[in-house]
């Protein structure tokens, strides 16, 4: 694919003052052991479909990971223009059984997010899922009694979704029509990966009732900046589990915002924090993960719950409401 590359200032405070995080090389190495990481913790004769969000990112590794010194996001610099990424993941199409294991997955884990939302909303009403991909959100809202519908630009995901009787429909946040207002937008793992991330905000922002909420769960660009360097040290192996089980390593993002850098973000739009959360990945493991390797995920992540909380975590999860008038 043509790749077009592009200088990029903080994606968060427009600063163009930023130090490396990882070089080209060391992103390159990174890639490389993250390959031999799962390979080394799945069965024999795993079909190639199944390695879908293990090995096979639809984000492409980045050139170079800078942070910025002002407020301390991690961005890529350079980075791809926009149209790239899009066509990126619109471009991907996994077969409906590798779909199937995915939501089943997923909609387990997304149990967590439609519980934490109902208590930081207080009550039940309507919502819009930016990049709902598989809809497993969507089947754990519903559970919830919410009434959410789903947004994607990966056509085989929204064609599986609607096929599962949920109201899913091809395109961005752009695409809906400004006049909808929703009490909930959320934004699970895909806020990172959008071209203009202030823009996403003011485009949500329209679109929420008043005092709707905005939930976002994104990686811990602090995390990944404090761990990168122990990569190179002694303690190697500890922190290359650590990346690899909460997808860091690679860094297959666009941006690695930091809790404090979403809040000042998210304040700029005309929003307020109301609750934040740490988090590790939602696990990987499925029945093509070796056993050990199952108890291996479960124990470092449960570890990391423990240690690296709140602000530290590898995922922060934001709830975020309206605190201005649209356009104001
Ligand atoms: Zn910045």
């Amino acid at each position: 694919m043509r790749r077009v590359y592009e200088l990029a200032g903080c994606p968060v405070c427009g600063g163009y003052d930023a130090v490396e995080v990882a070089s080209a090389d060391d992103l390159r190495r990174e890639v490389e052991e993250l390959w031999e990481f799962r390979l080394r913790r799945l069965l024999a004769g795993v079909p190639p479909e199944r390695l879908a969000d293990r090995l096979a990112f639809s984000q492409h590794a980045p050139l170079r990971l800078v942070r910025c010194t002002a407020c301390g996001t991690v961005f890529r610099n350079p980075r791809e223009r926009a149209h790239v990424l899009e066509e990126t993941y619109a471009g991907e199409a996994p077969d409906p059984r590798t779909l199937r294991a995915l939501f089943d997955a997923q909609r387990r884990a997304y149990r967590t997010q439609a519980r934490r939302l109902l208590r930081v909303a207080r009550r039940r009403g309507s919502g819009l899922e930016v990049g709902s991909y598989v809809g497993a959100f969507l089947a754990a809202a519903r559970e919830r009694g919410w009434r959410f519908e789903g947004i994607d630009i990966a056509r085989s995901a929204v064609h599986f979704t609607r096929g599962l009787g949920f109201d899913a429909r091809l395109g961005t946040l752009e695409d809906v029509p400004a006049a909808r207002r929703f009490d909930v937008v959320a934004i699970w793992n895909t806020f990172e990966q959008l071209p203009d991330p202030r823009r996403a905000l003011a485009e949500a922002h329209r679109r929420l009732a008043p005092g709707g909420v905005l939930a976002l769960r994104v990686p811990n660009g602090a995390f990944y900046a404090a761990l990168r360097p122990a990569l190179d040290g002694p303690l190697r192996r500890l922190a290359r589990a650590l990346l690899a089980h909460n997808n860091l390593l690679g860094f297959p993002y666009r941006h690695g915002f930091t809790a404090t850098s979403l809040e000042r973000l998210l304040a700029a739009e005309g929003f307020r924090v109301v609750r934040r959360t740490g988090d590790s990945l939602v696990p990987l493991a499925d029945e093509w993960t070796k056993r050990w390797a199952r108890w291996e995920e479960r124990l470092c992540q449960a570890a990391l719950r423990g240690v690296a909380r709140g602000a530290a975590a590898p995922w922060l999860e934001v709830y975020a409401r309206v605190v201005r008038p649209t356009g104001a």
